[in-house]
């Protein structure tokens, strides 16, 4: 069971590695529910989530997150132990705190720019962040964490991106830096041309193949000389026909 959900983490890393840009350290904005369940069920979020995710983390958390457990029953005193020491992240609300979700929410906006994993146990938090693209999700579960699968939206806008119909940030940058690169700036279509002439006039690998075909048969004499020999004996018999039909009834 643990290999089997260590390889679906694998997975899912690398296809929001590939799909997303999503790089170490993994930034990770974890909640107060998240921290109560790691706290009822044993769970080392420092020590376990680097080895299950496989790479280097960094936990944080924001301001919002931690007022809310303030306001909270003493019962989630313990989390909020446990939240005061991960790295606090600046988000919009430092003179008006709002709820935890609404704030993580708030922290990755439509395309989530930052790359940020969340870690909450908040269902309805869950359910917000899954019409997100490109949003990985941890939460507990028996007493383990799992990442969670990447949301059918999140699946969409890959397939989105492999059809063209939508570019990402990202890769909108490359194709930038590669235009540049190739000089395709203002005299573009020009040097466009050129290349397409390029193509048309491209008749060398035929060439070549022809080339590598002759430099074999010189190859072959050298090593094998005496089949040669033996297949020009056969064709010297029948001198008078051509074609090789008619040397066959005869060796027969
Ligand atoms: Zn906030």
């Amino acid at each position: 069971m643990k290999i089997k959900r260590q390889k679906h983490a694998k997975k899912t890393i690398s296809f929001y590695k590939y799909n997303f840009s999503f790089r170490e350290p993994f930034q990770i904005i974890i909640d107060g529910t998240f921290c109560h369940a790691a706290l009822k069920n044993k769970i080392q979020i420092k020590e376990q989530l680097p080895k299950y995710l496989m790479g280097e983390v960094q936990l944080c958390t924001t301001n919002c997150a931690l007022k809310e457990l303030e306001t909270l029953p003493k019962e989630l005193y313990g989390a909020k132990l446990i939240l005061q020491r991960f790295q606090i992240r600046r988000c919009k609300h430092t003179n008006d705190p709002v709820p935890a979700s609404e704030c993580l929410l708030s922290m990755l906006g439509e395309t989530n720019p930052h790359h940020y994993f969340i870690a909450t146990q908040d269902q309805e938090l869950t359910k917000a962040l899954k019409k997100i693209p490109g949003v990985p999700l941890l939460y507990i579960i028996v007493n383990t964490m799992v990442l969670d699968k990447p949301s059918e939206r999140t699946l969409k806008h890959v397939e989105a991106v492999q059809l063209g119909e939508i570019v990402n940030p990202s890769q909108q940058k490359s194709i930038q830096s590669l235009k540049e690169k190739e000089g395709l700036g203002k005299d573009g279509e020009d040097k466009r041309g050129k290349k397409r002439k390029r193509k048309s006039s491209n008749p060398n690998p035929l060439s070549c193949l022809k080339k590598k075909k002759k430099p074999l048969p010189p190859q072959c004499k050298k090593t094998d000389g005496e089949k040669k020999k033996r297949i020009r004996k056969k064709k010297r018999r029948p001198v008078g026909g051509e074609k090789a039909i008619g040397s066959d009834p005869t060796n027969a």
